[in-house]
């Protein structure tokens, strides 16, 4: 039973408070804490969340003292979840107010192979002691990959407690662990901007509301840099790590290393707290913007489009408007023809929601079968292969998307055929169009215009007849 809890001090961590209250009761382990608490003596313990439910006259003070929201949003590190998709997220938060399931099946925890500790700022804690008492474990000091306190320009101290990893930690009182340590101050001014900056993003209130996919809003805040081509449809992600790379190379513990990570997070799978704040401090994006992210009425690509489509009426060929558009050739003689009356655009995602998909599966449907169609016997009646990946790339979906196309994806698979069944039916329109030709057959001939190996024309024999009458596939064979 609980007899006095403390009061919770601002950004400090529920684990830090849960300590605090162990450290006032006066029991002489840490489990009798816990077990006021939570009702066990042992529980595994991800320091950053509050990863068990509270025994029942135990939430009742809690949450007398404190909302269940609150202390989620502003007591753990909850609010590095807030770049997640809208509804994952919520659906987090709703699962921890209610306190179902463990925070690392809700939310992408950092998966480091290494195991992470509890950091303190030696500054922070004797502000602490002066101003409470007491020193405390903050959320500040605990993002993951900062390594600076940006309020004292001092680097952040490890101890020897584990935050997040296999063990479980004990609840370890922050004012007998920190001693009064020299601070090791740093003159990194990019990492101390940067790190101000990530603060500042962590600490705004999470707005839950947001529909926005922050990788629709990070890829609409390239516009207008030379990462994007003109015509807005080419985003130059190399260049964009080269310089991104470059910009942070004095930051100890970078969390992006390589090219895909950064290609992840523009195409919306991944939701790193640290690393989609270092791509915004990089593009000079304000911290009030991530917060609540909004996108510009039309695209890059769209105010394109509507150029090309000006000029054109204003009777300038293409060359021409490349020229004055400071656009490659190609791109402007894409927006005359392919789009030019840009319907919804599927190659976007903006907030799409499970109704939404439902939508575009049963729209997209006579499109995708169409497409098909068209890609199994191409214009002149040539053998086409059908898969997704090619109609996705036709299409210009993202990677996955059919996945969440249910109706188009078996309309898609329909289609689906071995390799060999192809190589059989592409033989038999070569052979037929040779014969219509009044052509002698031949298995030069027959197999060089498809691009064929002997042994690809072997293993194909065996499927002629599904494709055409048994003397036709003779005459095939005789070829050999
Ligand atoms: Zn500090």
């Amino acid at each position: 039973m609980i007899a006095f809890m403390p009061t919770i001090y601002e950004d400090e961590l529920c684990y830090s408070w849960f300590a605090r209250y162990y450290c006032h009761s006066g029991y002489p382990a840490y489990g009798y804490a816990l077990d006021d608490l939570f009702g066990k003596r042992a529980i595994h313990f991800n320091a950053g969340y509050i990863s068990s439910s509270f025994q029942d006259d135990a939430k009742g003070i809690i949450t007398n003292m404190i909302p269940m929201e609150t202390l989620i949003l502003e007591h753990t590190m909850f609010p590095t979840a807030r770049f997640m998709e809208h509804q994952r997220m919520q659906k987090a938060l709703e699962c921890m107010e209610r306190e179902e399931g463990k925070a690392s099946s809700l939310i992408p925890l950092p998966k480091g192979r290494d195991t992470r500790y509890l950091r303190y700022c030696p500054c922070c804690a004797t502000e602490q002691r002066e101003n409470f008492g007491e020193a405390f474990w903050t959320r500040t000091a605990n993002i993951n990959h900062a390594s600076v306190c940006a309020k004292h320009r001092c680097k952040l101290k490890n101890t020897g407690i584990i935050l997040s990893g296999k063990q479980s930690p004990r609840l370890h009182i922050a004012e007998q662990v920190i001693e009064d340590t020299e601070p090791e101050f740093t003159d990194n001014t990019i990492e101390v901007k940067f790190t101000e900056y990530l603060t500042k993003v962590f600490h705004a209130p999470v707005n839950k509301n947001n529909q926005i996919g922050i990788s629709d809003f990070l890829k609409s805040k390239l516009e207008g840099t030379k990462y994007l081509s003109v015509s807005g449809q080419q985003r130059n992600i190399r260049l964009f790590y080269d310089d991104f790379m470059d910009f942070y190379r004095t930051i100890p513990d970078n969390s992006i290393t390589e090219l895909p990570q950064i290609q992840k997070i523009f195409t919306g799978y991944r939701f790193g707290f640290f690393e989609i704040c270092q791509i915004a401090f990089f593009l000079h994006i304000e911290v009030s913007e991530m917060v609540a992210p909004v996108l510009p009425e039309k695209s890059q690509a769209e105010v394109f489009q509507e150029k090309v489509a000006f000029l054109r009426k204003e009777g300038f060929g293409a060359k021409k408007i490349a020229g004055i558009l400071g656009a490659d050739f190609h791109s402007v003689q894409k927006a005359g023809i392919t789009k030019k009356k840009a319907g919804h655009d599927y190659s976007v995602r903006k907030g799409i929601t499970r109704e939404d998909w439902g939508k575009m599966d049963a729209e997209m449907l006579p499109k995708v079968g169409e497409l098909c169609k068209n890609l199994y016997f191409n214009e002149d009646g040539k053998p086409g292969k059908v898969s997704v990946g090619a109609v996705c790339r036709i299409l210009d979906f993202p990677n996955k998307r059919i996945n969440y196309l249910p109706r188009c994806r078996s309309e898609i698979r329909k289609y689906g055929e071995s390799q060999e069944v192809f190589w059989a039916r592409k033989i038999v329109w070569s052979y037929r169009k040779l014969v219509s030709e009044g052509q002698g057959i031949s298995y030069n001939r027959l197999c060089r215009p498809l691009n064929l190996r002997k042994e690809n024309f072997i293993s194909a024999l065996g499927f002629l007849s599904l494709f055409c009458s048994e003397e036709e596939a003779a005459c095939i064979r005789e070829v050999l």
